[in-house]
């Protein structure tokens, strides 16, 4: 028998998904921050969805960690920048969560970018997950952006809301 058919990931190829690794991380300690900005504020449930939404980043990133050590590739973990702890209000939160995420779409565009023109498929395969992934997150925050915008922070909706996002649970995919 002759060896595996899948080459070594090119540097430029695993670099960049070293990056997004980071990224992921990164984007944890994000949502991580803005959860203390909730808590701080006694926004529970806000809190909550947060801290759920950090876990899952670390699931994404981890995820990568995964794949790279699969191809044969070492993970190097950065350092990580300050992320905002300061938020004027839960509506802000959100918008920042939400412009947060198009930086993470644009990123996985740009990797999936590099892995077409390496005509890396089993990367490609790899990175369809996380471009559907950033579809439903995008849709998530936009239609709770729409939600907040259309209620009063004081009113019986906004604790409502708060109360509904206590319930969110982290839930690894089953196919992932
Ligand atoms: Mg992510």
């Amino acid at each position: 028998m002759e060896g595996c058919v899948l080459q070594l990931l090119n540097d430029t190829l695993s670099r960049a998904l070293n990056d997004q690794m980071n990224f992921e991380f990164y984007s944890a300690h994000v949502y991580l921050a803005i959860a203390g900005y909730c808590s701080g504020e006694s926004w529970d449930g806000f809190a909550n969805f947060f801290i759920v939404q950090a876990e899952e980043e670390r699931f994404h990133a981890m995820k990568i960690y995964k794949y790279l050590n699969d191809r044969g590739k070492r993970v190097t973990l950065s350092g990580m920048e300050r992320p905002n702890n300061l938020y004027g209000s839960i509506l802000e939160a959100f918008q920042h969560a939400y412009e947060h995420e198009k930086i993470v779409t644009r990123l996985i565009y740009d990797l999936s970018d590099i892995a077409m023109n390496d005509r890396e498929h089993a990367t490609m395969q790899f990175l369809k997950w996380f471009i559907d992934e950033q579809v439903e997150e995008e849709a998530m925050f936009d239609s709770i952006i729409h939600k907040l915008k259309r209620i009063d922070k004081d009113s019986n909706a906004f604790f409502m809301l708060d109360a509904e996002f206590a319930q969110r649970v982290f839930t690894p995919p089953a196919s992932a």
